[in-house]
């Protein structure tokens, strides 16, 4: 293969310093970096889409985790899709397009066992990132196997007009809640919810504590709490819920910026008396349901039924704006870069 009309350079948003606190700009670095050619079993892509996720703050921290930290002075990656532009690998060909790993840069070279096809006239290529990809088949294993869902539950969850959550209050509804509360932080998202994605009830938690919010919302109380937030949000549905209540612990998203540790809820002994059941889980030890969620869920996406959005920022070079934008709650539905 020869490199001829293939870019020697393309853009790179490194990790220049750790954050303390709420990322700035100055944790951020844009390079222009050599694109290597690919070698024997890999494949070159030009990078279209890619997603910016709040586990990404985590791995700023030089801390040991489910993934290692991202690298000072190296190309922060995630998920991204884009057009095979060289192949030295038969898996694909020159124009295929593939979901990977390398995010962040314009330009990705990588073993093609580390790419997946994706098909652009089946759904739109950002769906791959978004209700087809990660985060749907995070709020699935969520709901389904780590809550254990069941018809007649009445279902609360963070996060609501995120990503996940958007997704897990309809599957939710669609699969026979008797109750689907969300909560987000702004009266626009919570009118989203409610009007838009049929949620039974919403409410803003910026508005009043959580857990008189929650209470009122859910006076029968929850059979069901899939955590995007953690901290306030835990607490209250810890108190709303019921006996033998269950509890997928997704995520922890107000605190991930807090440089000191975060007292716990102070109602830990519900869990007991109420024999809760709260269960953490990381999407990606549960690839043996990929195709059960393909098979229930791109089905529901291509007739509408599931309904998703998306924040998109466009330009590479404003994706650490978008991160911030995601941390800050700019984005309805998935935060995406176009590249
Ligand atoms: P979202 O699309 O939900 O974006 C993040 C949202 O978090 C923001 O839009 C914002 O919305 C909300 N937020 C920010 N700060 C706070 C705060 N202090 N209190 C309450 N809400 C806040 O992201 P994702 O859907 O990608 O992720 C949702 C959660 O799921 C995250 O915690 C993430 O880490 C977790 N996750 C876990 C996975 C796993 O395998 N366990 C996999 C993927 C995601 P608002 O305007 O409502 O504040």
């Amino acid at each position: 293969m020869t490199n001829q009309g293939l870019p020697e350079t393309g853009v790179e948003i490194r990790l220049a310093s750790r954050p303390n606190g709420f990322p700035v700009r100055e944790n951020f670095e844009i390079a222009e970096a050599p694109v290597p050619a690919p070698g024997e079993g890999e494949i070159l892509v030009r990078n279209e889409v890619m997603s910016v996720d709040p586990a990404m703050r985590g791995r700023m921290n030089d801390v040991q985790s489910y993934v290692p930290p991202f690298q000072l002075g190296k190309a922060l990656d995630g998920g991204a899709v884009g057009e095979v532009i060289a192949s030295n690998s038969p898996r694909f060909q020159v124009g295929q397009h593939v979901l990977h790993g390398l995010g962040w840069r314009e330009y990705a070279t990588l073993d093609a066992e580390r790419a997946a096809p994706v098909d652009p006239d089946a759904a739109p290529l950002n769906a791959y990132l978004g209700v087809l990809g990660m985060p749907g088949m995070t709020a699935y294993v969520g709901l389904f196997e780590i809550a254990k869902f069941r018809e007649g539950d009445t279902v609360f969850v963070s996060g609501a007009a995120g990503a996940v959550g958007s997704l897990v209050g309809q599957l939710a509804k669609q699969n026979g809640a008797a109750k689907v509360i969300g909560s987000a932080g702004s009266a626009e998202k919570v009118r989203y919810l409610t009007e838009e994605l049929g949620f039974d009830a919403a409410f803003n938690y910026k508005d009043g504590p959580v857990a008189e919010q929650l209470a009122q919302a859910a006076p029968d109380g929850i059979d069901v709490y899939f955590d995007n937030v953690g901290g306030d949000h835990l607490e209250a549905a810890i108190d709303q819920l019921n006996d033998f209540g269950r509890i997928a612990a997704c995520g922890a998203i107000s605190v991930y910026n807090d440089t000191d540790p975060t007292p716990g809820p102070r109602n830990m002994f519900q869990i007991v008396k109420k024999r809760l059941n709260i269960r953490g889980f990381i999407v990606i030890d549960h690839v043996d349901l990929r195709e059960r969620f393909q098979t229930d869920v791109a089905p529901l996406v291509r007739d509408g039924r599931l309904r998703y959005t998306e924040t998109v920022v466009e330009g590479l070079r404003n994706a650490p704006d978008a991160f911030f934008g995601l941390l800050r709650g700019e984005n309805t539905g998935k935060m995406l870069v176009t590249v």
